[in-house]
This record gives structure tokens, C-alpha cells and sequence, in this order.
């Protein structure tokens, strides 16, 4: 949270965001289920301008043995973000910040992910970000879900992503990466629609509790419009035309 909307109209006199949006609007969102040959799951998302895409390997051995559990599977996720992308060249070593979101996103998936059915092996899920614009952790969640259950992982829901967050003191859906910047807070949520559970919440910024309470309301109901994209995504790839 910078606070540096002096500089920069987040929200103007008609109620319409730097991009053009309305408080409640989502970016443009396009999930792919499928995709690389190589691997057990996959899936492609892009999220206004963030582009991700996600392999998923496993159930598989695990390499050191000595990490692998006798009495469950175990779910391993790497998030990356490539050099590219973003304006600033990212340096290629892994960031704490990279390390931090990929335990993020591992807790928000462990709920969904029925482990106990894969005792001794491990879940690979590897994340890549090929372009970054705000709100990667979510949408990498969002097609990290798709790319498990095309994996065909049992799950017990897909968990949709998306941030609420506040600009010019108002609750907005889906926070870009202006927004992140200058404006006044971000909180990612990650949700399970059909459990009704939460499995991701962070809040960058300030918020009161009215607009906390408004936040989560709006994050959940974001969340069911992208749960909606995902499950088309899995019905696409296999009950459409097949073609990826
Ligand atoms: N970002 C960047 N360089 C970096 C890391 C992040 O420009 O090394 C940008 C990128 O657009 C990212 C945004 O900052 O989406 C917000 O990052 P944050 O850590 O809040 O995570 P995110 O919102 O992507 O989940």
C-alpha cells in the first residue's frame, strides 16, 4: 500500500477504476484445463493481464525418501515468476517473496486435496508465472485447482480465488496491480464454493470492520464467479470439442 493517490485518480466521479472497471467488475478471466503434453495436469489461466501456467505431477515416489509419509501423500508447490515477467526484470533466483506465496498456496490447496488416499507419495504442483499485473497468488490458486483435478487428483472441491481490497475508501473486486500499489488494501481469498470454506485470506493495508466484513462478502461472491470459469474450463476440455 503506497498511498500515493494523490498522484493517481484510483477511482473517479462516475465510480470507475484506472482500468475502466466497476467497483464489483472482475478483469477478463480465461482458464484452460490442459495443455502440456507432459505432464499429468495442467492448465492456462489469464486473469486481466497476468498469464500463469501450471503443471501438476503425481501422485508420484518422493525424492528424498525420508520427506514422504507413511501415512498420507504429500503436496509440494512451486510458485516461479518468470524474469520477464514483469516491467522491472525480476533477478531468476528464487525471491523470499516466491518461497512465501508457494507455502501460501500449498496450505490454500490442502484442504481440497484428498492426500490421505496417497500415502507414501507426493502431488507436484510447479506454477509459472509468464506475466504479472496484481493478484498472481490468486489466480495461480484458481488454475493450480484446475490443474489437480485434471491431474485427476480426488478432491473434495477446487478452491477459486480472487482479491477484494479498498481504493479511495471503497471496497472494490479484484485489485490490479495500480491498485495493489497505491491504493489502501488487498485481500487475497481463496475459497471452496461447494464446502463453503476459506482457505486463503491475507490483508495487506487497513481496513474498518464494516469494510472487512464487506470485503469477504464481495471476495466470496468474486470467488463463485470464478469457480463458474473453472468448472467450464474441465467441461470444455472433457465433455467440448477435445481439443486440448
Ligand atoms: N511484482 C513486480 N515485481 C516483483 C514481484 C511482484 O512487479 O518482483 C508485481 C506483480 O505485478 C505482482 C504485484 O507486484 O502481481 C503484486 O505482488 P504481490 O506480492 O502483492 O502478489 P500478488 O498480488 O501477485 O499475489
Amino acid at each position: 500500500m503506497g498511498g500515493r493517490e494523490a498522484t493517481m485518480v484510483l477511482l473517479d466521479e462516475n465510480g470507475i477504476r484506472c482500468d475502466g472497471r466497476k467497483v464489483d467488475e472482475p478483469r477478463r478471466i480465461m482458464i484452460r484445463a490442459g495443455g502440456l503434453k507432459n505432464a499429468d495436469g495442467s492448465a492456462y489461466i489469464e486473469f486481466g493481464d497476468n498469464k500463469i501456467l501450471v503443471g501438476v505431477f503425481g501422485p508420484r515416489d518422493v525424492h528424498p525418501k525420508h520427506m514422504s509419509d507413511t501415512d498420507t501423500g504429500i503436496l509440494r508447490v512451486r510458485y516461479h515468476m518468470e524474469p520477464f515477467s514483469v516491467g522491472e526484470r525480476k533477478n531468476p533466483a528464487p525471491s523470499r517473496r516466491e518461497i512465501e506465496i508457494s507455502k501460501v498456496i500449498k496450505e490454500a490447496l490442502e484442504p481440497a486435496v484428498m492426500l490421505e488416499k496417497f500415502p507414501r507419495t507426493a502431488v507436484d504442483v510447479f506454477i509459472e508465472v509468464l506475466q504479472a499485473d496484481g493478484g498472481t497468488r490468486c489466480a495461480a490458486l484458481t488454475a493450480a485447482s484446475v490443474a489437480l483435478a485434471d491431474a485427476g487428483i480426488p478432491m473434495r472441491d477446487m478452491v477459486a480465488a480472487i482479491a477484494a481490497g479498498k481504493v479511495a475508501d471503497t471496497v472494490i473486486l479484484d485489485v490490479n496491480n495500480e491498485e495493489d500499489q497505491a491504493g489502501q488494501a488487498d485481500m487475497p481469498i481463496g475459497y471452496m464454493p461447494s464446502l463453503e470454506k476459506v482457505t486463503l485470506m491475507q490483508l495487506d493495508g487497513v481496513l474498518t470492520p464494516e469494510e472487512y466484513k464487506k470485503c469477504v462478502e464481495v471476495g466470496i461472491e468474486g470467488c463463485k464467479l470464478v469457480y463458474d470459469l473453472q468448472k467450464k474450463a474441465l467441461n470444455d476440455k472433457y465433455f467440448g470439442n477435445g481439443d486440448n
